[in-house]
C-alpha cells in the first residue's frame, strides 16, 4: 500500500507562487538543483522526465525517456516515491506498473488533448456498437480507457500489434487518427475503424510546414512522428520523388534517439514536440537538428516548471492514484502488448 507523504521543509518553498500557467517563482539555478536532489534523496524518490519536458527538468531527472519506458524503469527501482514529470496519463501508467509506490505529478492540471479525445464512456459505447471487434489503444490514453482495451500499443509497435491480431477480426483503433492511418497504410487491413482523436500539438505540424522546411534544407533527413499532421505529406513527398525515400523515417521518440546515434552527422528535420530536440542534440551533437514547426510546444508538458517540481518534492503533492480494479485491467492490456514480443518504446 502506497504511503501518504508528509511535507518536508525547504527554504525555497516560500518563493513558489501560482501563476496563470502553473507554479512559478523559482529559477532552475544551482541552489534549486541542490534542493531538488536533497529532497529526492530524503524521500527515496526517483525523478522521471518525459522527452517533451523543459530542458532543466530533463537535466535534473534521474531518467529521461518515453512514458512507458520510464514507468518500467521506475518499477524496477527500489524507490518509494515516483515523481513523474510529464502529463497525467503518464503518471497513471507509472502507478499501474508500481501500485505499491507513491506516484506524484508536479502539477495535476497537466493533462493531454490526445488522451482527452476519448473517454471510457465513449469507448464503451463504441464497443457496444461493434461487439466482435478488438480494441487497440495507444498508450496515450487514460487508465479508464486502457482498462476497456484488449491490447495497448506504442507508436513504434502499433503496426506489429495490429498485424498480430486475427485478420478476420475488426479492430477499433484509438485515439489518434494519424497513427491509425499509419497503421492502416502499413498493414493494408481494411477492417480497422479509427477514432477521430488527435494531439493538438502534433496535428499542428502540418504538410505545408514540412514542404517549406524541406525546400529550405533539401538534403536533410526527416524524422517524423506518426502522430503528426504532416505524416501523410512525408509519404507523399517521398512518393513524388521530392524527398529521397530513404531520408524519410517514421519514428517514435525512442526510435529517433536510436536513429540519431547511427546517423551522427548532417541535417535532420524533426517533426514532433520541440522538447525532443534537447535529447536529440545531447545524443548526437554533430547533427544539425531543426524543428519542422518551432511552435510545436505542449503547454501541458511545460506546466512542470522548476517551481512545480520543488513544490511537489517538498509538500508530497499532487498524488496520482488509480483504483485497483482499473489498474489491474489496464495492466492486462499493457501485458498483452508486451506478450506480442515487441514491447516498443512509448510515444
Ligand atoms: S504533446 Fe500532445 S500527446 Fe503529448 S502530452 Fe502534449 S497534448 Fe498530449
Amino acid at each position: 500500500m502506497a504511503q501518504k507523504l508528509s511535507p518536508l521543509a525547504s527554504p525555497l518553498l516560500d518563493k513558489v507562487t501560482e501563476g496563470p500557467t502553473g507554479w512559478t517563482g523559482v529559477e532552475a539555478d544551482e541552489e534549486w538543483a541542490a534542493e531538488v536532489r536533497r529532497l529526492a534523496a530524503e524521500r527515496n524518490a526517483v525523478i522521471l522526465a518525459h522527452n517533451y519536458q523543459l530542458p532543466e527538468i530533463q537535466d535534473i531527472a534521474h531518467f529521461t525517456g518515453d512514458s512507458l519506458g520510464l514507468s518500467r524503469i521506475a518499477a524496477d527501482t527500489d524507490a518509494d516515491v515516483i515523481i513523474f514529470c510529464g502529463v497525467h496519463f503518464m503518471a497513471e501508467s507509472a502507478k499501474i506498473l508500481s501500485p505499491e509506490k507513491t506516484v506524484i505529478i508536479p502539477d495535476e492540471r497537466a493533462g493531454c488533448s490526445l488522451a482527452d479525445s476519448i473517454t471510457a464512456e465513449q469507448l464503451a459505447e463504441w464497443k457496444a456498437e461493434h461487439p466482435d471487434a478488438l480494441v487497440v489503444s495507444y498508450v496515450n490514453t487514460t487508465a479508464d480507457v486502457k482498462a476497456l482495451t484488449d491490447v495497448c500499443c506504442t507508436s513504434s509497435n502499433a503496426v506489429d500489434i495490429v498485424k498480430s491480431l486475427p485478420a478476420d477480426r475488426e479492430i477499433l483503433f484509438n485515439p489518434d487518427q494519424f497513427l491509425g492511418a499509419h497503421v492502416k497504410r502499413e498493414t493494408g487491413r481494411d477492417n480497422i475503424r479509427i477514432w477521430a482523436g488527435e494531439c493538438h500539438v502534433h496535428a499542428g505540424i502540418s504538410g505545408p510546414d514540412l514542404v517549406a522546411k524541406t525546400e529550405e534544407h533539401p538534403g536533410a533527413d526527416l524524422y517524423i512522428h506518426p502522430e503528426c499532421g504532416c505524416a501523410n505529406s512525408a509519404i507523399y513527398l517521398a512518393g513524388e520523388g521530392l524527398v529521397d525515400e530513404e531520408r524519410v523515417h517514421m519514428l517514435s521518440t525512442g526510435q529517433m534517439l536510436d536513429e540519431a546515434k547511427n546517423q551522427q552527422t548532417g541535417t535532420v528535420l524533426v517533426a514532433t514536440e520541440i522538447g525532443m530536440l534537447h535529447q536529440l542534440r545531447q545524443t548526437a551533437p554533430e547533427i544539425d537538428f531543426e524543428p519542422v514547426n518551432e511552435r510545436a510546444s505542449c503547454s501541458y508538458m511545460k506546466m512542470i516548471t522548476p517551481a512545480a517540481l520543488l513544490r511537489a518534492l517538498a509538500l508530497g503533492v499532487d498524488e496520482v492514484d488509480v483504483p485497483k480494479e482499473t489498474a489491474d485491467a489496464a495492466r492486462e492490456s499493457l501485458e498483452r502488448m508486451i506478450a506480442v514480443g515487441q514491447s516498443g518504446l512509448g510515444e
